[in-house]
């Protein structure tokens, strides 16, 4: 009798976790888990998320000249350019982290980006000329969104778009919304560092717990995160750094200088979306720590943890996230 009631609680309340393994997508590495009441819908819902990421792709790549991005990049300065829904969303959400940030977060950043690209493969670092003449084609008020026709068109000549700095959130929180629509119990996505969970923790675990690697050292962590219903990014990544002319360069342009943002190791933001860890993660790595924490500390729900000259700063309410052994 007692037996067969434990058997019947269970069968009720079976709980199957199952993770994708990673996957290469966005030029980057993504992984996610979930936890359902069968494997069936485990692995169709993580099947239908790739779905959604792989279409984000294949609309927002810059590298891809086949992408809807490539394909604004190359016509918004001649026409206005109907765009996915989707593309207008992250655009409208970039333009309002230009406004906060003062124009640290830019996505008209494309011009002085691809010529740091092509110093990556070189070793030798842009003239100031070349970076002169991609320098004029950025400026985010230049960016002209229309709400209402979801259009895009750009007022400078030689404007190009980069979504590098917010597309993978942004592909994070759609597809965590995929698996809530799929009625999966809980979940995580990856995607190259940009993560958020949701519901139920994989493995009968007690919380969905983020382990934050120590820039300087591959193999061990700096600390342990419980991270429950929430996103986490970091920026400054040391695997992206490119050594030019002796020096280290970061991935993440400074638009005022047209220099690459060197000051911090990493800065990592715990924020209530991706899209929101993500966009931050770069800011704060731009601003450095005074500016960026005070902007930080300006929003409750956001929390960050920079690595400077090998010394862990916290913004203030950092701890209530630690895992405390
Ligand atoms: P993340 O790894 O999220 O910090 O994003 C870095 C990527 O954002 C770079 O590889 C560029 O594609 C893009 N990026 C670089 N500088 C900026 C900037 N100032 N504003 C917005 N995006 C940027
Ligand atoms: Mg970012």
């Amino acid at each position: 009798m007692v037996l067969l009631a434990v058997f019947v609680w269970t069968s009720r309340h079976r709980r199957i976790s199952v993770d994708s393994g990673t996957r290469q997508v966005m030029g980057t590495l993504a992984r996610i888990e979930v936890v359902a009441s069968d494997r069936t819908k485990a692995v169709s819902a993580i099947q239908e998320a790739f779905d959604i990421i792989a279409r984000l792709e294949s609309l927002m790549s810059d590298y891809d000249p086949n992408s809807q991005l490539s394909y604004v990049n190359d016509r918004a300065f001649l026409e206005t350019v109907p765009v996915d829904d989707s593309v207008f969303d992250v655009l409208a959400a970039a333009k309002e982290y230009s406004r906060l940030s003062e124009g640290a977060f830019d996505i008209t950043i494309g011009p002085v980006v691809q010529l740091w690209r092509q110093s990556r493969k070189t070793g030798l670092a842009p003239s100031p000329d070349a970076l002169a003449v991609a320098k004029a084609a950025v400026g985010w008020q230049d960016l002209i969104l229309d709400p209402e026709n979801k259009t895009v068109r750009f007022a400078k000549q030689g404007m190009r778009l980069d979504l590098g700095g917010i597309a993978k959130g942004y592909a994070v929180d759609q597809a965590i919304e995929s698996l809530r629509q799929s009625g999966l119990l809980g979940g995580l996505v990856d995607i190259g560092g940009n993560i958020r969970t949701f519901g139920t923790p994989a493995r009968n675990a007690p919380h969905w717990q983020i382990g934050l690697q120590d820039p300087r050292d591959e193999q061990s962590l700096l600390m342990v995160l419980i991270l429950d219903d929430k996103a986490v990014a970091t920026s400054g990544d040391y695997r992206r750094f490119a050594v030019i002319d002796g020096q280290r360069f970061s991935h993440i342009i400074n638009p005022q200088t047209a220099q690459s943002a060197q000051a911090l190791s990493s800065v990592t933001i715990i924020a209530p979306t991706a899209m929101q860890a993500d966009a931050l993660s770069t800011i704060v790595t731009i601003l450095e720590e005074a500016k960026g924490l005070a902007l930080i500390d300006s929003d409750e729900g956001i929390e960050a943890v920079i690595v400077k000259e090998g010394k862990l700063i916290k913004s203030r309410n950092v701890e209530k996230y630690l895992k405390t052994r």
